[in-house]
């Protein structure tokens, strides 16, 4: 029973979709150069996931007089990643991060200062200087409210340059041309209940990761990869979809985040005996480790009988020996957190813990300027005209298989900007925008109406549930062949069940959240699967994907990056590409592959 729909067109020179620190920070860039520019999204911008990032920014400003040098920040990424990060995007993102940071400053973010008024820095996990033999202070920070502090500058810098946002809309579908280029997005505005479609030069997703496709995450419940699912149906590959990182520090129970700050600081974990067991994982970092070293160090912990509580099935996180001034001044936020979600005042007692999805290193495949690329001819990075991926939403790739904390906010500030400057040397402002061809709004709609009007006996609320039960259960910190084939058929099963079994109780267009989680489920299924099956494809274990069945790191025939397809079926395509083991410039040699100890 379709209804006809009001479609109003808009023209733009760019598109961004997404209003988090990688869209703000492109939005800012093109339309302080003359570009039309619009940001669709879903939520008021400062409420993006951005803001919730505490711990920092890295880059080797060297303000803690430890003598940093971005070289040891391009090596810690590259051990980070396990080498599966391009050693050629992240050396531009370790170079870059500098005046990036210097850049936020002069736009207003609030750094914390040292006692000499320079930006202050902290430890985080993996950051090191002289390639790994002491921690550095790397990571920039606003206390523990640097997200915060970037995402709402960057917003009041977008008012004064006139980009044109456009709040509570949620952007459906592509609109694809038959040459398989991209000429903008068709979106529905929750206010009014109209349909828009956007035509533009670029079309940028900045729509963040997908953390909410697990049980327990650290990401807000807008972190539904909606850009991720609208490439997959536009026919592209997403890019190491198997490596999902897991947090170490997720509060026990709600998940919520304690930054990585907090034992950058001086924290330190313990288990059920007392002991501070990360010395005997990382002897040199030890609680400062890579995240996914320490979570698996906490998860066997607890596997072999050692967890805390009486469920013998947490971890504590230590504070209580630090200045209380300390606290106050630089980690109040989690301070709060920790006494709101485990009723623990952090100046006493410590914090009960435990492993938590907290980020995607996966994503829309790209350049380093941000262009989205396919598997095209035989070319594993053909760029797709006319669409761009930043943020957490795309794979550059410069976390390869583990993200460093800090890394994220350098991501999204850098490749936003160098997606800013691709589009504006590319696109002419004002130049004739070409149409789509009406079957792809046709399509766009159809899978709208199919949600609207599906009928069954299942709520949007108990098949998401199954979904995020089956991803927490079957593709988590330790992955097993078994294991992964029985999440197959447990997902098949939830597929079914969102295709035949779903029902809605609005289906109204004003303001129906029903409607809206129905096409957020839609979306985490499609990279639930295409995560799953990534996993089942890749039979070794490197940074964040640890299969106990394949324990080792198998560069011989696994340094490269998984391109999965996603089906009109369900089922999943997979296929390779190359790690660019080659720097951009010759002032860095290539880090060779070697074994990853902290
Ligand atoms: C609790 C927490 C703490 C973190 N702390 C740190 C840290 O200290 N340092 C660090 O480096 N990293 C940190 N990270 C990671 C980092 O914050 C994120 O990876 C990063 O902020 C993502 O930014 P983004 O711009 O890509 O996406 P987001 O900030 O998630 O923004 C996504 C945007 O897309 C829009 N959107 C999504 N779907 C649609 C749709 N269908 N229609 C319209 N709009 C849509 C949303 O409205 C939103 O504006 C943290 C993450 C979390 C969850």
């Amino acid at each position: 029973m379709a209804a006809p729909y009001e479609i109003v067109e808009h023209e733009y020179d760019v598109l961004i979709v997404g209003a988090g620190g990688a869209g703000l920070r492109a939005a800012l860039g093109m339309a302080s150069s003359g570009l039309k520019t619009a940001c669709v999204t879903k939520v008021f911008p400062t409420r993006s996931h951005t803001v919730a990032a505490q711990g920092g920014m890295a880059a080797a400003l060297g303000n803690m007089g430890d003598g940093d040098n971005w070289r040891f920040h391009m090596y810690d990424t590259v051990k980070g990643s396990d080498w599966l990060g391009d050693q050629d995007a992240i050396e531009y993102m370790c170079r870059e991060a500098i005046s990036a940071v210097v850049e936020l400053e002069h736009y207003g973010v609030p750094f914390s200062r040292t006692q000499d008024g320079k930006i202050y820095q902290r430890p985080f996990g993996g950051q090191t200087l002289e390639y790994g033999k002491r921690m550095a202070q790397r990571t920039a920070a606003a206390a523990d409210r640097t997200g915060h502090a970037i995402l709402h500058t960057l917003y009041q810098q977008c008012l004064r340059h006139d980009t044109q946002f456009f709040v509570e809309f949620i952007a459906l579908d592509l609109l694809m041309d038959d040459d398989g280029a991209c000429r903008g997005m068709l979106a529905w505005d929750l206010a009014d209940g109209r349909l828009h479609r956007f035509l533009a030069h670029r079309t940028v997703l900045a729509t963040g990761g997908y953390g909410r496709a697990y049980f327990s995450c650290t990401a807000a419940h807008i972190c539904t990869g909606d850009g991720n699912a609208m490439a997959l149906r536009a026919g592209l590959p997403l890019e190491d979809m198997e490596f999902t990182q897991f947090h170490p520090t997720g509060i026990y129970g709600s998940g919520c985040l304690i930054t990585e700050g907090a034992r950058g600081e001086g924290g330190y974990l313990t288990n059920a005996t007392g002991e501070r067991f990360m010395e005997r994982y990382a002897p040199t970092a030890k609680d400062l480790a890579g995240r996914d070293v320490v979570c698996r160090a906490m998860t066997i912990e607890i596997n072999e009988g050692r967890g805390c509580g009486p469920r013998k099935d947490h971890i504590l996180l230590h504070l209580e020996h630090l200045p209380p001034e300390l606290l106050n001044q630089r980690l109040p936020g989690i301070s709060e957190t920790a006494k709101i979600f485990a009723g623990v005042d952090v100046t006493r007692q410590p914090i009960p813990v435990l492993p938590t999805v907290h980020y995607n290193m996966g994503g829309v495949p790209t350049n380093i300027h941000g262009e989205a690329v396919t598997l095209r001819d035989g070319n594993p990075e053909a760029v797709v005209p006319g669409l761009m991926a930043i943020g957490e939403a795309a794979c550059v790739s410069v976390h390869g298989a583990n993200r460093l904390g800090s890394n994220s906010l350098l991501d999204i500030v850098v490749f936003g900007r160098a997606a800013a400057h691709r589009a504006v040397e590319c696109v002419r402002p004002g130049e004739r925008l070409a149409a789509p061809p009406a079957l792809a709004t046709e399509q766009a709609i159809a899978r709208l109406d199919r949600l609207r009007w599906t009928k069954g006996k299942r709520s949007v609320g108990a098949i998401r549930f199954a979904l995020q039960r089956a991803m927490q259960q079957y593709c988590a910190v330790f992955r097993d062949g078994p294991l992964l084939a029985k999440g197959a058929t447990e997902l098949a099963g939830v597929l079914g069940s969102l295709n035949g079994e779903l029902d809605l109780a609005d289906r109204s267009l004003i303001f129906n959240t029903d409607l809206v989680e129905a096409l957020e489920l839609d979306n985490m299924m499609s990279q639930g699967l295409v995560s799953l099956h990534s996993a089942i494809g890749r039979t070794e274990s490197r940074g964040a994907h640890a299969r106990e069945d394949f324990p080792e790191r198998d560069d011989a025939n696994w340094l490269k990056h998984t391109l999965a397809w996603l089906q009109p079926d369900g089922s999943v395509r997979l296929a390779y590409r190359p790690v660019h083991l080659q720097p951009l410039s010759n002032d860095v040699a290539s880090i060779p592959p070697s074994k990853r100890v902290y």
